[in-house]
């Protein structure tokens, strides 16, 4: 039997053959650790890392002393919060983020109003973007850190980065913001944006799982952060580990190829999304979520009236891997948290569907994706 189409590329990615071709020789001949100083084996290893980290350091406009290896953009986030929270806790222990961020940031700012921290939790607008005068009026003396995303793994919205930016720095207030859906997909420069900390990961991008960065301002201004993982001082005592020699020349490779190729994908892929919606809109009662401009390229999001959501995704996943607006958290079903901070209902939340359009997608699998949707749709409000 065939598998699914895969339309879900905001969960995670294919590695690409050119990433793939990359990593393969720091698996086995060039297994080396590049804390081995005294023999090639190390050196060969240093440098393959040296060269990764040039990579992503140029793709944002930061030095690449400004970029620390983590296992991905989880951990990344969790360094950035709990490690700005526990250097600048003197000053102030007010954060203000997203209520539509991922879990990756929401949990950890829990983690720390649980030790006294106050976090603002900022509503976004009907269209998933941020009222940057809505944030002005939350920021406080005591306010040490803005963490907003880049890019929403659900609706895809791409919120004004440079505009944050430019409000915490004069208010001398640190703004991260999780990149991991926008690295590769979108132009970002943390000098033009003002940006203090951002979290990268490679599996987005056709990159592997279980890499990632976190790129950490060192000048005007330079950010502390306390380290959560101490040992063996690599990554300046930022982040201790052996770092993982393939996986991390596959992340610079990934964003390497990513930025060349950005756009004739981008015009592609947007092609093929556009392609998608405009059958989609065949359905009656079909409603896009999330701006219907200002978001990534690949995707679309969509809640459809009168369906049950349940039995929309257990009758398209033969034909097609996508998502739906639920979170399966500890064998509990609740809508997502994304939908509903839009506003949407929880039938509509549990109706929608994500798709993450990607590099190896092709015209015919929309074309036959948006054909199983609708007759889906139509055999489950004939029942
Ligand atoms: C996927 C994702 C994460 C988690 O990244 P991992 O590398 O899987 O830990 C965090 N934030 C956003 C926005 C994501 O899309």
């Amino acid at each position: 039997m065939d598998r699914p189409i895969y339309l879900d590329c905001h969960a995670t990615t294919p590695v690409d053959d050119r990433v793939l071709a990359a990593m393969l020789p720091y698996f086995t001949t060039h297994f080396g650790n590049a804390s081995s100083v005294g023999h090639a084996y190390g050196w060969e290893a240093e440098a393959a890392i040296a060269q990764a980290r040039d990579i992503l350091a140029a793709a944002i406009g930061a030095t690449p002393e400004e970029i620390i290896f983590t296992s991905g953009a989880t951990e990344a986030n969790n360094l950035a919060i709990k490690g700005v929270a526990e250097s600048y806790f003197s000053r102030g222990r007010h954060i203000i983020t997203l209520q539509t961020e991922h879990n990756a940031v929401l949990d950890p700012c829990r983690y720390l109003a649980s030790l006294g921290f106050e976090i603002t939790f900022l509503p976004v607008q009907a269209d998933g973007l941020i009222d940057v005068d809505t944030l002005e009026k939350a920021l406080r003396d005591d306010t040490i850190l803005v963490s907003v995303m880049a890019a929403n793994n659900e609706i895809g919205v791409l919120q004004p980065l440079a505009e944050i930016g430019a409000l915490c720095r004069d208010l001398n207030i640190l703004f991260h913001t999780d990149a991991a859906q926008a690295i590769g997909k979108i132009p970002l420069d943390v000098e033009a944006m003002k940006i203090d900390l951002m979290s990268l990961t490679a599996h987005k991008v056709y990159g592997s799982k279980g890499i990632g960065a976190l790129y950490v301002r060192r000048r005007d201004p330079r950010v502390q952060i306390a380290p959560q993982f101490h040992g063996g001082g690599q990554e300046r005592g930022l982040r201790a580990g052996t770092l993982s020699t393939p996986l991390i020349v596959g992340l610079g490779k990934a964003v390497e190829i990513a930025l060349e190729e950005l756009p004739s994908e981008s015009a592609r892929i947007s092609g093929l999304r556009d392609h998608l919606w405009q059958s989609l809109q065949s359905i009656d009662g079909i409603h896009l979520n999330g701006h219907p401009t200002q978001r990534l390229l690949g995707n679309l999001n969509v809640s459809i009236e009168g369906v049950d959501g349940q039995a929309l995704l257990l009758a398209l996943q033969p034909v097609i891997a996508v998502s739906s607006g639920s979170a399966c958290t500890s064998a509990k079903v609740t809508p997502s948290h994304v939908l509903q901070a839009l506003g949407l209902s929880d039938a509509l939340a549990y109706a929608s569907l994500r798709f993450g359009i990607g590099r190896f997608n092709t015209e015919e699998e929309c074309d036959r994706a948006a054909h199983c949707v609708i007759d889906v749709v139509q055999s489950l409000r004939d029942r």
